[in-house]
């Protein structure tokens, strides 16, 4: 019987994967690494659940590791066949995925060194060899036209407006009572009205069901001005003479806080050369968003020079280049990822500047539960740390006005833009408690059918 498995992102926020079935063919929607505490990360290393040899296709909704991470171990596994992205996902994938590969490999090779692993052989999840071979069996689609997935399935993408190239995607096939339905699985949903890329789009046809995603259910965003938050930090933090430490993940966030730091620039109230862009996958991940014309929207098209072109700030490319940072006596913006400092060479700023308390570090993504990031925001009080324990004395901050997902009123606007009501709705990628509470706005104030919550390996009919 044809059927929908929920394997990733159940009550958490990270592992997005849903398997479809058809008998003679199925396909995986995403393909997500898990992040997080080291329960979530370890179920990266578990088997997957179905036999990645007997999938027919993969459809990948945007490039972020938690909805593609895992596909250099798919295929490392057996998946040989095609793997459908949008065209301006293509890039950003190759890119996050050698990263990916590379600081997998480097994170073994310095736990060896270092010898604080538990294991006493650690292994790479996956190495970057690995993540090219996954380069190769991707199959770029255009926005907006309907394509063959295997014989007697169809799929479209839209636009979500959450990262360059984030899509939802419409998936039509026939269940077992013979008749064709559409699925619509929303991937990441962007915000409305937010600078560098066009808007989130509804989907083309009525879906009968829907997988939506609740990061932020029970959240509206601050309309806080960002820039001027923003503004106001790196002012007060270079009045203390610290320095201004903003983890952000390469795709996406990083390209929105050049925006707002390009704004304070403009305004004479930033000197560019004080800012240091400390990640060579951000650099190039920024290249690719500027090429990417046909994806700007009309305020980054009004803006000369680009805050995304090269040059506009200091690129820092090298280890030593990054290194000299630690030592840097007068204030500076340290931009550098990972967004949650789960790693990456934002951990290493943290090490050196978390305990000086002129400095600041500004979160500008979500924080998923188990990460470093979160404790911070949090308010802990002390962090571990490549096996040391650091204090936190710099000042802690979060803008949430920079999010990358929609929250609970911007979900139920994209809701409302749907063709026709879905006939059954499934809630993932969102912890419980905003879960939950966009069951009941779905319920409440939609007047749609009760929302689902499905538990890993929950399968319902298509
Ligand atoms: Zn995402």
């Amino acid at each position: 019987m044809p059927n929908v498995t929920f394997y990733g992102a159940c009550g958490v926020v990270t592992g997005s994967c849903t398997h479809l079935d058809w008998g003679e063919n199925r396909a995986l929607v995403d393909c997500g690494l898990y992040q997080g505490d080291e329960e979530l990360e370890l179920r990266n290393w578990q088997p997957f659940p179905f036999r990645p040899s007997e999938l027919t296709a993969v459809v990948v909704t945007h490039a972020h590791l938690d909805h593609t991470g895992l596909l250099p171990r798919l295929v490392a596994q057996g998946y040989s066949g095609p793997i459908y992205c949008t065209g301006p996902s293509r890039g950003l994938i190759s890119l996050v995925l050698r990263d990916a590969g590379q600081l997998q490999e480097e994170e073994v090779r310095y736990a060896r060194r270092k010898g604080y692993s538990r294991h006493a052989d650690p292994q790479p999840l996956y190495t970057e060899e690995d993540a090219r071979q996954v380069l190769k069996q991707l199959e770029p689609l255009p926005f907006h036209e309907e394509r063959e997935l295997f014989p007697g399935v169809r799929l479209r993408y839209v636009r979500a407006g959450h990262l360059l190239g984030a899509a939802s995607v419409e998936i039509t096939g026939k269940g077992a009572d013979g008749e064709r339905r559409t699925w619509c699985f929303s991937g990441d949903v962007g915000r409305y009205g937010v600078p560098i890329l066009k808007d989130p789009e509804p989907p083309a046809a009525a879906p009968a069901a829907l997988l939506l995603e609740s990061t932020y259910g029970d959240r509206r965003h601050l309309q806080e001005d960002a820039a001027e938050a923003l503004g106001r930090i790196i002012e007060e933090t270079y009045a203390r003479g610290g320095m201004v430490i903003i983890p952000a993940f390469a795709l996406g966030r990083t390209q929105d806080v050049l925006y707002y730091l390009s704004a304070l620039a403009d305004a004479g109230r930033l000197d560019p050369s004080t800012v240091f862009l400390d990640s060579p996958m951000a650099l190039e991940a920024t290249r690719i968003y500027e090429r990417a014309e046909s994806e700007h929207d009309e305020e980054l098209d009004a803006l000369d020079p680009s805050p995304l072109r090269e040059g506009r700030f200091v690129a820092v490319r090298t280890v030593d280049q990054s290194k000299a940072l630690n030592t840097r006596g007068e204030p500076a913006v340290i931009v550098a990822s990972s967004g949650m400092a789960t790693g990456g060479r934002v951990v290493h700023h943290l090490l050196h500047r978390l305990g000086d308390r002129r400095s600041s570090v500004v979160f500008v993504g979500y924080q998923a539960a188990g990460t470093r990031g979160r404790a911070l925001v949090d308010g802990c009080e002390t962090l571990a740390i490549h096996g040391q324990t650091v204090w936190v004395k710099a000042k802690i901050h979060q803008l949430q006005g920079l999010s990358a997902h929609a929250d609970r009123d911007e979900l139920l606007r994209w809701c409302r833009a749907l063709p026709a009501p879905p006939q059954r709705i499934f809630l993932n990628h969102g912890e419980d408690p905003p879960r939950k509470a966009l069951v009941v706005a779905i319920a409440e104030e939609l007047g749609w059918p009760r929302p689902v919550l499905p538990l890993t390996g929950d399968s319902v009919p298509w």
